[in-house]
């Protein structure tokens, strides 16, 4: 299958329901002890605290589950605790292939570091795992200790169980993705490319089952992401007295370059995943939306209609880059020419393109050469030219990686469409993806559409949810390393 579209997603279920029949089989779920494990592995995670606080540590996660691993008979080599810093250690676990194989392994990339959350503003201790009302409460339920647990629990009861995978599964768990000086992700592909490399990573930081009143409407799995780019903009000017005003000025050469970003549209651009996507979404919408949908899939693309949707903020921010002003500071006392005019644009960049391309386009969108248009890292550093790295175009979604995925999820969630989107925001999927590695998004966790507490207050799980994404894991690490 070149892509998860429409018409593909009926032919997987068609071929499903026509053979042998995994579908109408129901999957094998955990056993009692399994999930008794499983609970606990969550548990355990919830009450360690991770936030990057003085109060927090990844390392005493990573090393709670070391332990679990190394007590269940994991060799010592295959159970790596490293990192670049004491409070923030990573945990690789390596489920070995029988034998060496060919195929390269396929790694899940789970952070394990929470957003901080206060006990005065939650109903409960946010670092005490609460079972209440079908849910489990606490701080990482939703973000993202749930898949961090359900993952080690499938390691774990899959080296019980005696399984010998045809290739080697790979579980990562990071320090630093919600924020902190010692991403993860970034520092193992980067400083141990051996430990971590791999066919395809399944990142569940991302992506899942949307829920509308208990019914599944559909699984995302995000396919792509754009990047995230600050760029500072500051005029400056000798000054002087404002009684006496010259004919140049900080504030309104800043103004109007900022003036003209406003009035700036960003090329209208489409992928494979969102391509895809959008399709998929012009059969379930219907009126001008489905019809404006369809017209910009057709070639070329109808810019009218592609007007009309961009009207939308999220759709407009799915098809083409978007750069906007976010913070402004001018001026140094009331009676004074401004000396400095400055502000901050932050871009949110379509794949395919470098942050450096936009910090040019940027230039010539402003044309004024006396301003200066700078980048700004991650961790604030402002320098002159912006990196030159794009994010990975991505390719059409991976038959292995897909296949399995499609027909697991909708073993559990029926006829539920599955398809790959592309997210404005940015997971620690980036860093894999820049070291040319796909990845994909996916936690089979379903929740509903009004119920994301993730980095909120009183945050929760389904317990259901937790247990069928436990059965997803089992299934597709089974399935992506079987025969
Ligand atoms: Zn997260």
């Amino acid at each position: 299958m070149r892509r998860i579209d429409v018409p593909a997603c009926l032919a997987v279920l068609a071929f499903v329901l026509a053979g042998p029949c995994f579908a109408q089989m129901p999957l094998p779920t955990a056993s009692a002890t399994d999930r008794a494990e499983a609970r606990a592995i969550f548990k355990e995670l919830i009450e360690i605290n991770t936030t990057d606080t003085p109060q927090g540590s990844v390392t005493a996660g990573s090393a709670a589950m070391q332990k679990r691993f190394l007590d269940a008979g994991f060799p010592a080599k295959d159970v790596n605790l490293l990192g670049p810093d004491v409070r923030k250690m990573n945990l690789v676990v390596r489920l070995r292939a029988a034998a060496p194989g060919t195929k390269k392994p396929v790694l899940f990339l789970c952070h394990m570091d929470v957003v901080q959350a206060l006990r005065s503003d939650w109903h409960t201790d946010p670092f005490e795992f609460v079972e209440k009302d079908g849910y489990y409460y606490g701080r990482g339920t939703q973000d993202m200790k749930d898949s961090d647990a359900a993952l080690v629990a499938t390691f774990l009861r899959l080296h019980r169980e005696g399984y010998r995978p045809k290739r080697d599964l790979i579980l990562a768990l990071t320090a630093d993705e919600e924020g902190g000086k010692f991403n993860g992700a970034d520092w193992l592909v980067r400083q141990h490319r051996d430990l971590v490399d791999a066919a395809w990573v399944i990142n569940p930081d991302a992506g899942g089952v949307e829920l509308d009143h208990g019914r599944a409407v559909v699984a995302d799995v995000e396919a792509t992401e754009k990047v995230y780019s600050d760029f500072q903009v500051t005029a400056v000017n000798p000054g002087g007295h404002s009684s006496r005003p010259r004919p140049d000025n900080a504030i309104y050469e800043l103004t109007a370059a900022l003036n003209k970003l406003a009035a700036y549209t960003f090329p209208f651009e489409l992928n494979e995943v969102t391509r895809t996507y959008f399709k998929n979404l012009a059969g379930q919408e219907t009126g001008q939306t489905a019809a404006d949908l369809r017209a910009i899939l057709a070639t070329p693309p109808d810019m009218a209609a592609a007007a009309r949707l961009g009207s939308e903020p999220s759709f407009n921010s799915n098809f083409r880059t978007t750069c906007v002003a976010t913070m402004l500071k001018a001026g140094h006392a009331p009676n004074a020419l401004a000396q400095t005019a400055q502000a901050n644009v932050n871009c949110r960049i379509f794949p395919g393109h470098s942050p450096e391309e936009i910090r040019q386009r940027l230039i010539g969108i402003f044309g004024d050469a006396k301003l200066s248009v700078k980048y700004v890292s991650d961790s604030y550093v402002v320098s002159d030219t912006a990196p030159q790295r794009k994010a990975m175009v991505p390719p059409p979604p991976i038959s292995e990686v897909f296949e399995p995925l499609t027909r697991i999820t909708q073993a559990i969630w029926p006829g539920v469409p599955v398809t790959p989107v592309m997210e404005n925001g940015a997971s620690d999927s980036f860093y894999f993806a820049q070291a040319g590695i796909p990845c994909y998004g996916y936690s089979a966790i379903a929740l509903e559409r009004d119920d994301d507490r993730a980095h909120g207050q009183d945050e929760r799980l389904p317990i259901d949810s937790y247990w069928k994404s436990l059965d997803f894991f089992y299934a597709y690490s089974k399935a992506v390393s079987g025969e």
